[in-house]
């Protein structure tokens, strides 16, 4: 099937284009992809969606027809685009980002901690919190990971979706981990870190049990940007258009239960031994990171992978610089390469300042 020249063409509405300072990307949030595009084909499709090839053409000198020719035969061969001679009945997606809760997800750290669980799970579905992580920072035994996952054993809880970070331990057999995903719906991922080799075993109709060798200290080891943590969907792109990709929607409690956006960042509003979720979510700075989008984030904001990628105010480039890059990102959205962050010389101050152990 080849391009029809005179009949006007139409971007499917889940797959966007995104300019970066030196190339593009076209989005599938439909097909949670990504394809590379040049920034002057990224110019087109936003100038000239819902018109015909032709009049694309008309506009162009004869020497750019071919490179325009290839560019839409190539969107056409990969389903991007299709024609339509009524552009007007295919409106793009409303970047509207609507949730009925204000918390969407949270993050428990423990280590060796005193607080108790049950008031944490109690206070989370107050504020109609369905996603959970839960990151064991010191040695858990299987058991004791079932006592805790255990008090969510109610049908009316609401939380929906718990992943377990723990440490890699010979002890907790991949049988017992295994029994424990199954016995529990709610459990999505249960990720064994420093573990001696990396595998992944999918357990049917369930989740998932991943064995990683790579090591996570404490929340210090949280943060790191790398494209194997983008998340292409409709969701993630619209909220991070709006919001902090990140923090928005986020409560945390750190290891000494302190009541926090993330337990990375120093400021807390109270204890959960003493105050409640719904008091700390009040305090007039909680939400203080929330509407920082990647948009105002230096350099990120040139970056082509701004909507798809996640964000990290905690660590930054220039800790006095709220709008300063994430630290932990080796991306270079001018010269589109990677490079390992950890060992790039300029950062060595800000590692120092932020006390992190690195691998
Ligand atoms: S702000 Fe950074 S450290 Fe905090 S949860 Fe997000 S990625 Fe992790
Ligand atoms: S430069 Fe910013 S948006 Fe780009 S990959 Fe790094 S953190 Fe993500």
């Amino acid at each position: 099937m080849s391009i029809k020249l005179n009949i006007p063409f139409k971007l499917f509405a889940d797959c966007i284009p995104v300019k970066g300072a030196n190339r593009g990307v076209l989005c599938d949030l439909q097909r949670s992809n990504i394809e590379f595009i040049p920034n002057s084909l990224c110019d087109l499709l936003h100038k000239y969606d819902g018109y015909e090839i032709s009049s694309i053409l008309r506009d162009h000198t004869k020497n750019d027809h071919e490179t325009i020719i290839e560019y839409f035969d190539f969107l056409y061969a990969n389903d991007f685009i299709f024609f339509t001679k009524t552009p007007n009945l295919f409106p793009p997606i409303k970047m509207e980002y609507k949730t009925a809760f204000e918390i969407t997800n949270a993050i428990i750290d423990f280590n060796k901690s005193s607080y108790d669980f049950k008031k944490v799970f109690s206070e989370l579905e107050k504020v109609s919190c369905k996603h959970i992580q839960l990151r064991f920072f010191s040695k858990i035994q299987s058991n004791e990971l079932a006592s805790i996952i255990n008090l969510l054993n109610r049908k009316s809880s609401i939380i929906q979706n718990i992943k377990i970070f723990i440490p890699y331990n010979l002890q907790n057999t991949k049988n017992n981990l295994e029994k424990l995903l199954k016995k529990n719906g709610r459990i999505s991922n249960i990720i064994i870190y420093n573990a001696p080799k990396t595998e992944v075993y999918n357990i049917k109709y369930q989740g998932k049990l991943l064995y990683t060798i790579k090591n996570i200290i404490d929340e210090r080891s949280c943060g790191i940007i790398n494209a194997n943590n983008f998340v292409i969907n409709s969701n993630n792109f619209i909220e991070s258009k709006k919001y902090n990709s990140c923090l928005n929607g986020k409560i945390s409690i750190d290891a000494l239960g302190y009541i926090k956006n993330c337990p990375s960042i120093s400021e807390h509003y109270g204890n959960i031994q003493n105050n409640t979720l719904k008091d700390a979510l009040s305090h007039k700075d909680f939400k203080k990171y929330w509407n920082i989008t990647k948009d105002e984030i230096d350099i990120c904001k040139d970056c082509e992978f701004r909507y798809i990628c996640t964000d990290c105010r905690a660590y930054r480039e220039n800790p006095k610089d709220e709008f300063s890059k994430p630290l932990k990102c080796g991306y270079n959205p001018y010269t589109n390469e990677w490079s390992e962050w950890s060992t790039n010389p300029l950062k060595h101050e800000t590692i120092k300042y932020y006390n992190l152990i690195l691998d």
